[in-house]
């Protein structure tokens, strides 16, 4: 059996997330954040790729659509599509920088279950490792080092195909 990943810091983002001004994926999704805070990898037509301020485990990313909506059933056909296609390049740009030996891919709806943003639908793609589980303190210090999250973006954003 394969041990679920632990990161406590998560549930204090959980914690605060309700609390937050505005909606991360719509302010990357519109561009309006300074390169020196935006965890945008890619800006698609219907949907965006970012990077994880609170990763379960490096190179943590989300596929959003670039709408507002709440609702896994809400996406629209173009949406739906497009978030899948993006999330098959992102597991290739990961592949290609990081090398890791698995992916957990899924979508958390609701709080509950875990969804720090609750009304903006987002699939998460999370690289793994063999003995990742115990590696996470160790990762946890990265979320404390935000030029981490600015390195790793850049990384991605390099090895994301153009054209
Ligand atoms: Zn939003």
């Amino acid at each position: 059996m394969t041990k679920p990943l632990w990161a406590p810091w998560r549930l204090e983002y959980i914690k605060q997330a309700d609390e937050l001004d505005g909606c991360v994926f719509c302010e990357e999704a519109a561009g309006t954040l300074p390169e020196s805070e935006s965890l945008l990898v890619h800006r698609g037509d219907a949907a965006v790729v970012i990077l994880n301020k609170y990763p379960y485990s490096s190179g943590h990313l989300m596929v959003a659509p670039r709408r507002h909506v709440g609702s896994f059933a809400g996406l629209a056909d173009q949406e739906a599509l497009e978030i899948h296609r993006l999330a098959v390049v992102a597991l290739d740009a990961l592949d290609a920088t990081y090398g890791p030996q698995g992916f957990n891919l899924g979508w958390n709806l609701g709080h509950i279950a875990g969804a720090g943003i609750a009304d903006h639908v987002h699939l998460h793609l999370v690289p793994r490792w063999s003995g990742d589980t115990n590696f996470m303190p160790v990762i946890a210090d990265v979320k404390v080092l935000p030029e981490h999250l600015l390195e790793t973006r850049n990384r991605l954003r390099d090895a994301w195909p153009t054209g």
